[in-house]
Parts: structure tokens; sequence; C-alpha cells
């Protein structure tokens, strides 16, 4: 029988990759520093969930200047964006009810021509 690798993705999600013989991590996994920015990206992601409108305002400020500085990969920043619009959707349905979103698709949601969120992301090996 063949292990799977047990990593845990940033998105809560275990890793489908298969182990290495032997190994509890499949190859990209078996990275110490690539697990270790993984965790971290997991709970950054987490915390964003529980930010108030002026934190979400400083992470997102942090997360453009560590990306222009190519500090992170653009899956990890991608996935903390999202994290982030998620938030922030949270965040104007409390603040005006009246303008809670449709369950829409984030493609229908972006208008401002700009960056695309609706980017697919890697379903492993972040
Ligand atoms: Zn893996």
């Amino acid at each position: 029988m063949i292990a799977e690798c047990t990593h845990i993705l940033p998105t809560g999600k275990k890793c489908l990759q298969f182990a290495l013989r032997g190994q509890p991590f499949c190859r990209p996994h078996m990275d110490p520093e690539r697990r270790r920015h993984s965790e971290a990206l997991h709970y950054l992601i987490d915390g964003i969930a529980t930010l108030d409108l002026d934190a979400l305002l400083e992470a997102l400020i942090g997360l453009v200047e560590a990306r222009r500085r190519k500090q992170i990969p653009p899956s990890h920043a991608n996935a903390a964006f999202v994290a982030a619009l998620d938030r922030l959707e949270v965040l104007r349905a409390v603040m005006h009810p009246e303008m809670a979103p449709e369950p829409a698709t984030p493609s229908a949601t972006n208008t401002s021509g700009g960056v695309q969120w609706n980017q697919t992301l890697p379903a492993a090996r972040l």
C-alpha cells in the first residue's frame, strides 16, 4: 500500500500526493522550509478571518509589500488575498447588511479590471 503525504495544506486540507517510500511526506513537502512556509500561511489565513477592518487593511498592505519584494510565492499571496476578500465580505455584511452579497462566483465580483481574484489556486504543494 502506498502512503499519502501527511502534510496539511494552508487550506486545512490534507496533501493528496503520495509520500516517498518510507517517508511521511511527498517530494515537495520533504523540504522543511516549504513545510514551514505552508504552516505560516495556514496561521495567516486563520488569523485573517479574525481581523477587524483596520487590521485587515494593514495585513493587505503587508501582503502586497511582501509579494512585491518576492518574499512570498504567488500561490501563497493568492491564498492570503482570497482569505482577505472573504473577510472583507463578512465585515461588509456586518456593517451594511443590505449589501450582503448574493451567492456569487468570484469572477462575478471582479469588476476592478485589474487583479484577477478568480485564479485557481494549486490544490497541493503550497
Ligand atoms: Zn505533500
